[in-house]
């Protein structure tokens, strides 16, 4: 087999069982990299992508790692030793890509503070201390790429909490890249439009209207698929992108249009 562009790179996807993780999982693992699934709760789920990424030839393993409670993100690295052992022995890495995420929230009239302290949980502390913890293990040269939203540069009122948290994410990437520029490790925010995961599905599998909708609202006629942000997830992740930090793409077919 030829040269690949993440051969003997090790990489951690979180929310990696379905949807946009999964898709970013199986790519990275295409391009060569030994990759981290990160898991919550839907072990099956974890499994499946697993097992396909060994059966098209690729290298991986499972990290067991709900996010959101304080102590979260150490339980996260103490997994990735525990299951690493054989892949990533002395504990180290090159790609973070932070992916894991919840949509949960509502206008500001209705938000409750509990909804606000889970999204918030979830979307933005679970990356900082995630990342602030890989610090010492990521690789000089390395990659940490958030998977931010394109409603992160919009007004999104009924949602109003889960907007604030990929601005928050946005500006944390930016701050990442201010500060390990000097390491060579670049830091950038990818923003998905709407992507058909099991996250939209009740409101757009199965609803021929719902979906001409969401597609008229890309440049491109269409509704994303979980490869389109993976595609550029691995282009950031390889060595062409050195010179790529401190960005924020978006990924939403042109929406902007
Ligand atoms: P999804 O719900 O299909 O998958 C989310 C993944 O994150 C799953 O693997 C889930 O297990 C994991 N996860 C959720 N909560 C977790 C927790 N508390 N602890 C650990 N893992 C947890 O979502 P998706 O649509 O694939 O979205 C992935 C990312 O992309 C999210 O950050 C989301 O905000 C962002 N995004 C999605 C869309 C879209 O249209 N699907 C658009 C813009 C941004």
């Amino acid at each position: 087999m030829s040269a690949r562009a993440l051969d003997g790179k090790i990489a951690l996807v979180t929310g990696a069982s379905r949807g946009i993780g999964r898709g970013i999982a199986e790519r990275l693992a295409q391009d060569g990299a030994t990759v981290a699934i990160g898991y919550a709760r839907d072990h099956e789920a974890a499994t499946t992508v697993l097992d396909k990424i060994r059966a098209d030839g690729g290298r991986a393993f499972l990290v067991h790692a709900p996010l959101g409670g304080h102590g979260d993100a150490a339980r996260l690295w103490e997994a990735f030793d525990r299951a690493g052992r054989e892949h990533a022995p002395d504990g180290r890495l090159d790609i973070l890509v932070n992916n894991a995420g919840i949509g949960r929230s509502s206008a500001l009239a209705e938000l409750t503070e509990d909804e606000f302290d889970e999204v918030f949980a979830v979307n933005v502390r679970a990356p900082f201390f995630i990342t602030q913890q890989a610090l010492p293990r990521l690789r000089d040269g390395g990659r940490i790429i958030n998977i931010s939203s394109g409603v992160a540069r919009i007004a999104m009122p009924e949602i109003i909490a889960y907007n604030a948290t990929k601005g928050a994410l946005d500006n944390f990437t930016l701050n990442l890249a201010a500060q390990l520029g000097p390491r060579g490790i670049t830091a950038n925010s990818v923003r998905p439009g709407i992507i058909d995961t099991d996250t939209n599905a009740p409101w757009l599998r199965g609803n021929p209207e719902a979906q001409a909708r969401a597609a008229a609202l890309s440049a491109l006629g269409r509704v994303g698929e979980p490869a389109d942000v993976a595609d550029i997830v691995a282009f950031l992740a390889t060595p062409d992108a050195r010179w790529i930090t401190g960005q924020t793409i978006d990924a939403t077919g042109g929406s902007h249009l």
